[in-house]
């Protein structure tokens, strides 16, 4: 039987003289010489409850709240009234009762917590993830579990209706390629060998595909070991989907009302669908990445013509093709009307700022009064050239140009792509989080691969799983033109934001193959790796493709809070570390010996 009749969130005037059972937290205790208040929580909420010496039996119950303190557990019966005139508390659920209790059971007491729970605390977060069972008692964070649990349940009912299949796949398994460094698991009853915990479940979705599961989902655990950037987790959970002969706008439109749903149900939001849809092309050429914001403007503009003929050293050179026949280009971002509100100063920030992504110099225009042209490289520019500017910008005095060139058309586009967001932040054009509107975005069309100079080799930019788009499959079964070829992958992306990512699957083993092939893996290595893979896909394969969404970073927008650590209960710190059970530790050498491992710290 429950302990309690009500939650500390659910009396108000209509139980006004029932008898009740409440129990929780003692949050805040107000001695009032006669009369002890406290404030008791549990996860619904806040009642208050009065000792009153003069109740019938109160003397003795008074006596032992005397000895409440905060985050005591209790137990306490009584009647609820009305609390004296004026005494409510309108913004509480609760704020019109109180509960006179005649009964108290202390369950548990509690030390002195090592920092409060109220208020906006400056506690470090190591001392909250020490403590993350007591951080949990925190609203904001009890709030943000909840919605998890409800985002999840939703998706859980939404893609059931479409006649999705949960399935769990191994934890225990062999590596996965996503990019990421495995987690490996030494196997004592195979000495010698170790599993690979699953980068994601993405052979296993694709042979339940073969196992013509149809329709497939997990909510996925996926552990990756990478050297953690800023708001990354080592373990973390996807949204994992697969279908069978579906085309990828079949798998947009389910994707597209899962998420209005979610929108739906957890802020009462209706969002527009179809998404809209850019290829990766148009994406970096307009906003210089892969997940633009386009809650704003600021777009790149590509003004390599207007400087063709360019007796400008910096240019020419940004114009010449290299010796693979490539050219660069000259673009810039306008920021219009706000050329006053950038100092010299300043502009030498934005250009440290960007300096990373490896372009020499941040050129800078401002228009002054009567169209005139000021900057560090007026003396450069002809007066058609100047002209060529205005027209083509058509700029207003008081605008601000800032430019990048350089012989490597991604240099530019990156550094210009991180400008735009800094410009934005700066002139205020990005809703904090949970603000403004949301604007998804499916970007399409991929490159199938990526060049990386300092290995020499092609990588699979989403996942060697991943079919190139059908006007390239010639080239790619030649190994020609790598460099140019899409895939038939996609993102989707909200306000700046990746929300998933996923792909159309190669599925034929000879293409399978090849891909291993066009990415320098020997058959040796891709038998030995993927060699049931390969063998599956000969076996009788439907076309297929899916999609994964990262929960915590979708819960954490739904949420409106920033780090995605807010919405997982336990989650690691930049190092890997869970500072609340000191994992990871050392092991006993007992058990290293068991498993057949000595260790030798380099
Ligand atoms: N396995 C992929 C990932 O984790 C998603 C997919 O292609 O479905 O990003």
């Amino acid at each position: 039987m429950e302990h309690r009749t009500h939650t500390c969130g659910e009396l108000d005037k209509k139980h006004i003289q029932e008898e009740v059972t409440l129990c929780g937290w003692v949050t805040k205790r107000r001695d009032h010489g006669g009369l002890i208040f406290i404030d008791l929580r549990d996860r619904y909420g806040i009642t208050q409850v009065v000792f009153d010496p003069t109740l019938l039996g109160g003397e003795s119950v008074h006596e032992l709240a005397g000895k409440l303190r905060n985050e005591y557990v209790i137990w306490c019966h009584g009647k609820v009234r009305s609390r004296p005139e004026g005494m409510a508390n309108e913004k509480l659920k609760t704020g019109a009762i109180e509960v006179a209790c005649t009964k108290l059971d202390i369950l548990s007491e509690a030390k002195t917590l090592p920092f409060l729970l109220e208020g906006d605390s400056q506690v470090a977060e190591t001392v909250r993830l020490k403590y993350r069972y007591l951080d949990l008692r925190r609203k904001a964070l009890q709030k943000n579990l909840i919605t998890r649990h409800k985002v999840i349940l939703e998706v859980r009912n939404f893609l059931d209706s479409h006649n999705f299949v949960e399935v769990e796949t191994p934890i225990l398994y062999k590596s996965t390629p996503e990019g990421a460094r495995d987690f490996i698991v030494p196997s004592r009853l195979n000495q010698g060998t170790f599993y690979a915990l699953p980068q994601s479940p993405q052979t296993l979705k694709q042979l339940l595909m073969i196992g013509g599961m149809d329709r497939y989902f997990q909510i996925a655990r996926c552990f990756r070991d990478e050297d953690l950037r800023a708001d990354r987790q080592p373990e973390f959970t996807q949204i994992d989907i697969e279908t069978s002969f579906l085309s990828e706008e079949g798998l947009f439109a389910i994707c597209e009302n899962m998420m209005s749903k979610l929108w739906k149900v957890i802020l009462n939001q209706d969002v527009k669908i179809p998404f809209q849809r850019m290829s990766y092309k148009e994406s970096m050429s307009r906003f210089g990445c892969d997940k633009p914001d386009l809650r704003f403007g600021l777009e790149i503009q590509d003004i390599s013509q207007v400087f063709a003929n360019s007796s400008f050293q910096v240019f020419q050179s940004a114009l010449t093709p290299t010796v693979r026949g490539k050219k660069g280009s000259i673009c810039g971002i306008l920021v219009p009307g706000q050329a006053e509100k950038f100092s010299r100063k300043d502009l030498d920030d934005l250009q440290s700022q960007i300096s990373v992504f490896g372009a020499k110099g941040l050129l800078w225009v401002k228009v002054q009064d009567g169209l005139v042209l000021k900057s560090p490289a007026e003396k450069f520019f002809s007066d058609s050239e100047k002209q060529g500017l205005i027209t083509n910008l058509n700029l207003k005095p008081n605008d601000l140009f800032l430019m990048i060139a350089d012989q490597k058309d991604h240099v530019v586009l990156e550094s210009l792509g991180a400008l735009r967001l800094i410009l934005g932040a700066r002139l205020g054009l990005i809703p904090a989080h949970g603000q403004g509107k949301s604007e998804f975005l499916w970007i399409t069309r991929f490159p199938l691969f990526e060049y990386d100079e300092k290995e020499g080799r092609y990588f699979a930019k989403h996942h060697p799983f991943t079919s190139p788009v059908p006007e390239h499959f010639e080239d790619f079964m030649a190994a020609k033109n790598l460099e140019n070829m899409d895939a038939n992958a996609y993102d989707l992306v909200l306000n700046g934001v990746e929300l998933g990512s996923g792909s159309l699957r190669i599925y034929r083993s000879d293409i399978q193959a090849a891909m291993f092939k066009n990415l320098g893996i020997s058959q040796e290595e891709a038998k030995l790796k993927f060699g049931f893979f390969l063998e599956a896909l000969q076996y009788g394969t439907p076309p297929h493709g899916g999609i994964a969404f990262g929960i915590e970073r979708l819960v954490a927008i739904l949420c409106g809070v920033g780090p995605i650590r807010d919405v997982m209960a336990f989650p690691k710190t930049q190092k890997g570390h869970c500072l609340m059970s000191e994992s990871p530790s050392t092991v006993l050498p007992e058990q290293l010996s068991e498993l057949g491992l000595n260790i030798k710290i380099k």
